[in-house]
């Protein structure tokens, strides 16, 4: 019997030890979480669906210039992944408004903006993951400016590709988070994507009807979560 340690256990992810020290295994939850936990189902069959739906984007977007840790496909749960240090900062990007940016801003949803609008925020629960700027990034160490600058037009490279991709599957890409790390082996390893891109961390519309096809349907009590998954994932030809 293969042994594994767990290292980590997210709201909708677990993340174990792989075959070497290098990789890891990201084990797809069929749990679903919002509003920092406040939220809280199972949804059977989600973590099967955000398995096959995060490989085909990561495979895509390594193939359009943005590495990332994606090795293989292990079964329908489980992914085997380069093992990463991961910065403590979230990445969203957005095209339309929706989400967070309306509250704060009081900008009205759906308004497209002229340009991608590219915030950080800093991972931690205790403090709610907060907004935080370049300024504070580097100057409390969470990442460097180098590191930074990289991120940041990894991030905008995902847009145009996963723009690209969903537009041609009718699905209006309207904001997606993302995360970024290195190889813990390699000490001048490039940085990476890490973690996954799903509808549990993507805002996917019909690009005709504005439907909400992603984690608003639980967040918003909209309907089917799983439902508006598949759509998702049979709109991208997603086999799972
Ligand atoms: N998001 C995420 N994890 C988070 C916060 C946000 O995956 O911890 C995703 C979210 O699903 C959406 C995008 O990032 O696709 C923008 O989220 P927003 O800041 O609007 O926050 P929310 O409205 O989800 O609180």
């Amino acid at each position: 019997m293969e042994s594994r340690k767990k290292i980590y256990e997210g709201k909708a992810k677990i993340l174990y030890s792989g075959p070497t020290s290098e990789t890891a295994i990201q084990y797809f939850k069929d749990d679903i979480t919002a509003g920092n936990g406040e939220q809280h189902a199972i949804i059977e069959g989600k973590g099967t669906l955000n398995n096959h739906i995060s490989e085909f984007f990561m495979v895509g977007l390594s193939g359009a210039g943005v590495p990332n840790h994606f090795k293989k496909r292990i079964n329908n749960r489980e992914q085997l992944t380069v093992k990463c240090k991961v910065f403590p900062i979230e990445v969203i990007v957005r095209n339309v408004a929706s989400g967070s940016i309306c509250r704060r801003l009081g900008i009205e949803e759906k308004a497209t903006f002229s340009q991608p609008i590219v915030e950080y925020y800093l991972k931690n629960d205790d403090l709610n993951d907060p907004l935080v700027n370049e300024n504070h990034i580097v100057e409390f160490g969470w990442a460097s400016s180098a590191t930074l600058n990289k991120i940041n037009s990894l991030a905008l490279r995902a847009n145009s590709f996963l723009l690209g991709v969903t537009n041609a599957a009718d699905l209006r890409l309207v904001d997606f988070k993302t995360e970024y790390g290195v190889n813990v082996g390699a000490s001048d390893s490039e940085v990476m994507m890490v973690d996954e891109i799903s509808p549990d961390t993507c805002r996917f519309w019909d690009i005709h009807t504005d439907e909400k096809l992603d984690k608003d349907v639980f967040r918003e009590g909209l309907g089917s979560v799983l439902a508006a998954y598949q759509e998702v994932a049979s709109r991208l030809a997603v086999v799972s």
